[in-house]
């Protein structure tokens, strides 16, 4: 008897042709997750099979499943011949702690196999009652666990009662590339996150504003990349300073355009770096109305500088719910430590709510606006995590 992780996806299933393109991109991934430990990978009609791991490595190894887009579920499966006293013995120890009702589920691809399904199910459950009948009894409409028999044709019987539930969404790679705009706050790291489970494979660009924001807000937003990255892969961060921009639209633009400037210069940036590595799409952390920046009309402002698909995942999403995602996935506690973006220095008192866009272009035109994009290409940092 030895241990087996089964490994599901879920909307995969629904590809027509293309099934195979997205079955082999998740297999690629899960073994390049997986990659520093030692198993055997293999495919067993729509699911994936790891056997022969250390059992030292189980949490771990589960707990990289959890990050990988694309896996639906996975269950710790009893692997034994295709023989029923041998199924007995396996189901007896999946049982030995069990408290409540449970039913039997038998699936019998092998059909050479003998009892059938049903009668495996019922002479099994009669087997478990006669075992832990203190404990357990049988309900088939409502039970509290299930144990599950599945007898296949290569000899290989798996019996498990836990089915975990991890993140689904698409494998990563399976969607194209985006570039997201990575600030220190609590929102972007998310948007990431919500990208690279719908299958898009991310490269990172934070702004810095050295010296207003410093390498204490620099750290931080390389700490939530790395989060990021657990879901990506691994990640690209690009750095690009941002200070002499700001300087300039604060010394020739009406204050009340700052931000909305500000933005436009992002958003330029961004998609020209996008263009330069094959990124497909701008990806943000706006949400509707959350800030003055993020009325529909600043978004026009921001939008109108790029032809570049703008994503914005959280756009209809209330903080809260971003909230619980950033404390899902561990970026939250990072995300309010104590810092300055460089959206907060310089920050006008009153900033344009809805900025009329003919006035903003007209703020900005006092701003040789191409010779300060290159200024900020000459300054770029890349760190691989
Ligand atoms: P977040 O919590 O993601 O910082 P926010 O609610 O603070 O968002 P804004 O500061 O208006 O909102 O930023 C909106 C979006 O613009 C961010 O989600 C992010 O995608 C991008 N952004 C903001 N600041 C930066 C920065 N310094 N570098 C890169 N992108 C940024
Ligand atoms: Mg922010």
């Amino acid at each position: 008897m030895k241990n087996a992780i089964i490994i599901r996806y879920c909307e995969i299933h629904l590809k027509g042709k293309n099934r195979g393109f997205f079955e082999k991109m998740l297999k690629e991934n899960i073994k390049n997750s997986l990659k520093e430990f030692k198993f055997t990978f293999t495919t067993m009609h729509s699911r994936y099979l790891i056997e022969d791991y250390d059992p030292l490595d189980y949490e771990l190894i589960t707990a990289k499943l959890h990050k990988i887009a694309g896996v639906h579920t996975y269950s710790n499966a009893l692997v034994v011949e295709n023989e029923f006293e041998k199924i007995v013995e396996a189901s007896s120890i999946l049982l030995k702690d069990k408290v409540g009702t449970f039913k039997v589920n038998t699936n019998r691809a092998d059909k050479t196999f003998t009892p059938n399904s049903m009668e495996t199910s019922m002479l099994l459950g009669g087997r478990m009652l006669e075992l832990y009948g203190k404990n357990i009894s049988v309900d088939v409409k409502n039970p509290d666990f299930t144990l599950y028999v599945d007898i296949r044709e290569d000899g290989k019987t798996f019996v498990y009662t836990d089915v975990v539930n991890c993140l689904s969404g698409m494998p990563v790679g399976s969607a194209g590339k985006g570039l997201l705009l990575i600030s220190g706050g609590i929102d972007s790291p998310v948007a990431g996150y919500m990208m690279c489970k719908r299958g898009m494979k991310l490269n990172c660009l934070h702004f810095h504003s050295f010296p207003y924001t410093g390498e204490a807000a620099k750290e931080k937003v390389i700490e939530l990349t790395k989060k990021v990255g657990e879901y990506n892969g691994g990640i690209n961060l690009y750095v690009v300073s941002f200070t002499h921009i700001q300087e300039a639209i604060h010394e020739h633009c009406p204050e009340e355009f700052m931000i909305t400037i500000m933005r436009r210069f992002m958003m330029r940036i961004a998609e020209r770096l996008a263009i330069q590595q094959g990124d497909q799409a701008i990806i943000t952390g706006e949400s509707l109305g959350q800030v003055a920046s993020q009325t529909i009309e600043s978004i026009t402002s921001s939008n109108s500088v790029v032809t570049m698909p703008m994503l914005r995942p959280l756009i209809a999403f209330d903080k809260l719910d971003i909230i619980d995602i950033a404390k899902k996935i561990d970026t939250y506690e990072t995300s309010i430590l104590p810092y300055e973006d460089c959206c907060t220095v310089f920050l006008p008192k009153y900033p344009a709510i809805k900025p009329n866009l003919e006035r903003v272009k007209r703020a900005e035109s006092k701003l040789d606006v191409e010779g300060l994009i290159e200024e900020a290409f000459k300054k770029v940092e890349k760190y691989t995590f």
